[in-house]
């Protein structure tokens, strides 16, 4: 990326640079200025100017004889040199020629070329220095003046060009379409005033982390070739009280200087926070002065001149909603996780810009990553790269594919890891359990692969299951499905062992999650029927439910909730127990060969 940080080149680099210059003039310069020069020759020279009638004065002093003799127009030039005692005739000599003894004193500069040089010429030479920090310093900060107070010193990010086109976000066609629009409005804002017609100031993007939100910021800039100016809500957060709105009245200023252009304000969630929460506290002032400081430039500026203000955020229910409200970020656009086609056309995106093997087809890549965003699929694509590096291949191939999946997905290989083979083995049955659960449920999306391999995660092991199809909707039946299919970890330890390990934590949260959702979101259960029990916060960023019922009711969803994984987990007992040959000699398998695909699974479980 291009972007150039505002910020200050070390001012001790300059002050430096300025000493290190005033000392070698001190030094070498000026003593030369003040002082006319005194030659010394030898003494047989000065004999000889002497004979010539060159020497106008000589004096005495400090056991040298100084003299001056006319130099080139006449301008007394200064010499010195030693004495001979023994020259008795010198005297004579120097009357003989009319040379006047007296003092010879070489002149000093006038008092006022001394006083220009030794103090206003250093003076005139830090201003300079310091007009010259200057300017350099406000051409990092786009053009304000860095030395006035309560300027914002905002880390204000200006592109002339992002580099990004529409061409670089992969799927996303809504949001594009949308914002299609501001481009076409940005190339010619005056087709759309001279039509009267008011294009909305702000555009919101609102989605999950990773969704390219930022991206398409960019690619609207690149795409209409306007500057781009963008500033992160955090940032905006100060230490000193009243930065926060200066910053934005900078941003505005340098943005309506620049128009046409974008104004981004990533995560606007931090300080467009909904303003009712200072109660006792008071609040925070700054956070609410710089918000209504965003309002009323927002309000202020004329929307005609060409300045769009973008900003994105992945919790739009906090936002405060004087920021929603038509004239401010009236447009809101989505920007959701991709779905199978949109993955496949990240990937391709992506894939672009490395080295590939010939034909490799990434649509099975694109089934295996349901749920990824599309930061998490470009690192996919550059962990894959990484690998074909390491492994010394020359391109990137199917199997680097996999394993970056896995990679991103579960963390790395925990190669070092030591686990007893009873571990292990407790392990393997685990895994097996669920996959022989999953096998065994009609409609259950098929098993790819099973692996007691632990990962940097801190999974042990796990087994992938991909939907042959993209699915949007569950049903009763899959979410039933999915329970009893994540008790048969478990499941597999009791009936093997006899007993219950740790390792099913995470199958329990995600079973009780999932339990949950049915009673209180979905209305799949026979006790609440279709009846709201839950609201979702934060739906962006996994999602935080809170209650909206009474004390009582929440009693008795616990009840149903444990009702319902007590029977998926009886459902995985039943299906495990009429399948326990096959469970010992999977789980047998599995542990001899650490990994396992889904073929060698089906193939396995069908004799
Ligand atoms: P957000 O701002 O929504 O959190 P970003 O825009 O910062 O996400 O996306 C991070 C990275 O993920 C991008 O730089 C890009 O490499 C990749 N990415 C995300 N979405 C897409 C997409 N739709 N097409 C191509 N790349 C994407
Ligand atoms: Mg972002
Ligand atoms: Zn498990």
């Amino acid at each position: 990326m291009k972007e150039q940080p505002s910020q200050r080149k070390p001012l001790i680099y300059y002050c430096g640079i300025v000493s290190i210059v005033m000392l070698l003039l001190n030094i070498f310069v000026f003593p030369a200025l003040l002082q006319p020069q005194v030659h010394e020759i030898s003494y047989d020279e000065f004999v000889k100017m002497v004979d010539e009638g060159k020497v106008t004065h000589v004096s005495y002093e400090d056991s040298m004889m100084l003299f001056t003799a006319s130099g080139d127009g006449g301008r007394p030039v200064f010499y010195k040199t030693g004495i001979w005692p023994w020259d008795d005739a010198l005297t004579q000599r120097l009357l003989d020629h009319g040379v006047r003894f007296e003092s010879v004193i070489p002149t000093q500069a006038s008092p006022l070329i001394s006083f220009l040089i030794s103090f206003i010429l250093p003076m005139a030479f830090f201003f300079l220095m310091g007009r010259l920090l200057m300017r350099s310093l406000n051409k990092r900060v786009g053009g304000a003046n860095a030395l006035q107070l309560g300027k914002a010193n905002a880390k204000i990010y200006i592109e002339a060009q992002t580099g990004k086109t529409f061409q670089d976000v992969a799927g996303q066609d809504e949001a594009k379409e949308a914002l299609s629009e501001i481009v076409d409005f940005l190339h010619d804002p005056d087709k759309y005033a001279r039509m009267g017609a008011r294009l909305p100031k702000g555009a919101l993007l609102v989605g999950p982390p990773g969704t390219g939100k930022t991206l398409l910021a960019k690619a609207v800039a690149g795409e209409a070739k306007v500057p781009f100016f963008s500033i992160s809500g955090s940032e905006f957060v100060e230490m000193f009280v009243g930065m926060g709105a200066a910053k934005v009245r900078d941003l505005f200023k340098q943005a309506s200087e620049k128009a046409p252009c974008i104004v981004f304000i990533d995560e606007i969630d931090t300080i467009g926070k909904r303003r009712d929460n200072g109660g006792i506290g008071g609040g925070n002032d700054e956070r609410e002065q710089t918000l209504n400081q965003l309002l009323s430039e927002m309000d202020g500026f004329d929307g005609k001149k060409g300045v769009v203000i973008l900003a994105a955020t992945n919790r739009p229910e906090i936002l405060d909603p004087a920021l929603l409200r038509p004239g401010r970020f009236d447009r809101r656009i989505p920007v959701e996780l991709p779905d199978l086609q949109g993955r496949l056309s990240i990937l391709k995106v992506h894939a672009r810009a490395v080295k590939m093997e010939e034909n490799l087809d990434l649509a099975p890549i694109a089934r295996a990553t349901s749920g990824a965003s599309g930061a998490e699929l470009a690192n996919i694509i550059n962990e894959a790269a990484l690998r074909a590096v390491k492994m010394g291949r020359r391109a990137v191939s199917r199997e680097d594919l996999e394993e970056s999946v896995e990679t991103v997905i579960a963390g790395y290989q925990r190669k070092g890891a030591v686990i007893s083979d009873q571990e292990k083995k407790i392990i393997a049955y685990h895994e097996i359990g669920h996959a022989l659960v999953a096998a065994r449920q009609k409609g259950s999306a098929p098993v790819t692969k099973i692996t007691i391999i632990p990962r940097t995660s801190g999974a042990l092991g796990y087994t992938m299951q991909v939907e042959e199809d993209e699915r949007v909707l569950l049903t009763r039946e899959d979410a039933l499905r999915t329970l009893a299919t994540l008790t048969g970890g478990r499941t597999a330890e009791e009936l093997v062992f006899g007993s219950a390990t740790s390792g099913a934590a995470n199958d329990i949260e995600k079973i009780t999650k999932l339990a949950r959702a049915m009673v209180t979101r979905y209305g799949m259960s026979s006790q609440f029927d279709m009846m709201a029990l839950e609201g979702e916060s934060s739906r962006y960023l996994g999602g935080d439910a809170y209650l909206q019922c009474s004390a009582e009711t929440a009693a008795r969803i616990d009840e149903e909730v444990n009702r319902i994984i007590k029977s998926a987990h009886e459902t995985a007992r039943e299906i495990l127990s009429a399948n326990m040959e096959k469970l010992h000699r999977l789980a047998g398998y599995l542990l001899e060969k650490e990994t396992i695909t889904g073929e060698e699974f089906m193939e396995i479980l069908a004799q």
